[in-house]
């Protein structure tokens, strides 16, 4: 998400103020760190990162520095104070109002800051991407308003609002046009999708996945992130749609009931095999990540156990795994939490084990299979050789020719590396 919106900020800015990006700090004029804070760590890194670009102002005292995104949000003008060589605040809905923040900071040279929730009113505002890659994310939905007790975004992002349909699809028929090929749709839980058409019928996930599947040259579709809660049954059968990724991405964060609840993500471990176990009569061999927590307040090591257990259960693929960070004005922050963080530490490397020896499994039945790749990008670490994704999330390099770029073809896996596989091309 926040990668989407960094490139808007880079599109506005570029089409707007006719700015050219540049990857050099000591050259730009405008310096703007978009910034995360699910967890603390990140948080923190906000004020080291600016530490280091305050001098920078010494040299240019013209260089405007802005700070956007969620630590923003939360911040407001703790951040001025804390830093008071930054010129303006801007919350993740209020970032298309960056070029009007950005004369008014370079005429008054007085720090502004907005970071409220003007609804939806940012994606009607915001240019065409500029640049375009072989995928691109398109967002559809913005904020959340399932308060997991955990969780700082509804608090810095908002509560859950869809984009209109035809906004969204407008967006991806330009998208397809300049020749994207995948699209992956984004929102903290896009299975939140609540719309209406223009004739005013109700659209939900399932129905704006049908209308972006009928775009033609778009061929591959993926969505990102889903809650298990509103994963229901339309939106299972819309995985009888082949231009559909086989690939899930369905966090769970724990296998304990009992943590689920203190969680308040509001549905049991059942639940959540149940629609894997749906799914998977459609597509046996998709693969399903998730997010985990570990060291939730008072997790017990049963509790955990069932979060391994649960692993084993599902099979899941590579996925992603933090250890509770207390969040400011969350619930959990009040809970009393009396696991040691050394414990907590191990729980965390021996999970992460686990799904490494699945993931490494899934990679290792890919060799000598067929798959249809993308085609995205020159191989990083291989001169000469090309990279794409398989369906199920993986770089795969091989050789071929560049111009084969933004193209689907298909590759026999012939080595598994541990995040990575290589091919031969077949076509
Ligand atoms: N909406 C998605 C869902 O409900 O699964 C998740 C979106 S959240 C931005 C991404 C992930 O960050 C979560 O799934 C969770 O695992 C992790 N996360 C959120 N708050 C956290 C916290 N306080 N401590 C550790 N991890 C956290
Ligand atoms: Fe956060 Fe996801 Fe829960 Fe929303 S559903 S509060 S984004 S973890």
């Amino acid at each position: 998400m926040n990668e989407y919106d960094s490139s808007k900020m880079v599109d506005m800015m570029c089409s707007e103020r006719n700015m050219q990006q540049t990857k050099d700090p000591a050259e730009a004029d405008l310096i703007l760190l978009n910034t995360c804070s699910i967890r603390e760590k990140p948080q923190e890194k906000v004020f080291s990162q600016l530490g280091r670009w305050k001098p920078l102002k010494t040299n240019n005292p013209e260089l405007i520095i802005g700070v956007g995104g969620c630590v923003a949000s939360q911040e407001g003008k703790n951040i001025i104070k804390r830093a008071p060589y930054v010129d303006m605040v801007f919350g993740p809905q209020t970032l298309h109002r960056l070029p009007k923040m950005y004369d008014d900071a370079v005429k008054t040279k007085l720090p502004s800051i907005d970071t409220s929730f003007p609804k939806i009113e940012k994606f009607s505002k915001l240019p065409n991407a500029l640049s375009v890659n072989p995928s691109a994310f398109v967002s559809i939905m913005e904020g959340c308003s399932k308060f997991c007790s955990f969780c700082v975004v509804p608090y810095t992002r908002g509560l859950e609002v869809s984009r209109p349909p035809e906004q969204i699809l407008n967006e991806i028929k330009n998208l397809s046009e300049r020749g994207v090929r995948e699209i992956n749709l984004l929102g903290q839980n896009v299975n939140a999708y609540r719309a209406k058409d223009i004739h005013g019928a109700k659209l939900r996930l399932a129905d704006l996945l049908q209308l972006v599947a009928d775009i033609n040259g778009v061929d591959r579709i993926r969505f990102t992130t889903s809650h298990p809660l509103q994963f229901t049954d339309d939106l299972i059968s819309s995985f009888e749609n082949k231009k559909l990724a086989n690939y899930l991405h369905l966090p769970v964060q724990s296998g304990s009931d009992r943590i689920l609840k203190l969680m308040e993500r509001k549905h049991k471990v059942e639940l959540y095999i149940d629609r894997i176990e749906k799914l998977r009569a459609i597509r046996s061999d998709i693969s399903i990540s998730s997010d985990f927590i570990v060291g939730f307040p008072g997790e017990t090591n049963e509790d955990f156990e069932e979060t391994m257990n649960l692993i084993n259960i599902i099979g899941f693929d590579q996925s992603f795994s933090f250890i509770f960070s207390s969040r400011p004005n969350t619930p959990a922050a009040d809970m009393f939490d009396d696991v040691p963080y050394e414990e907590k530490l191990s729980r965390l490397n021996r999970l992460q084990a686990l799904i490494n020896v699945n993931a490494n499994k899934i990679s290792q039945s890919m060799i000598g299979t067929e798959q249809n790749v993308l085609v995205e990008k020159q191989s990083k670490k291989d001169i000469g050789q090309i990279s794409g994704r398989t369906e199920n999330n993986r770089w795969v390099n091989f050789d071929g020719p560049e111009d084969l770029i933004g193209s689907f073809v298909n590759l026999t896996i012939t080595e598994a590396l541990p995040n990575s596989l290589r091919a031969r091309l077949i076509n």
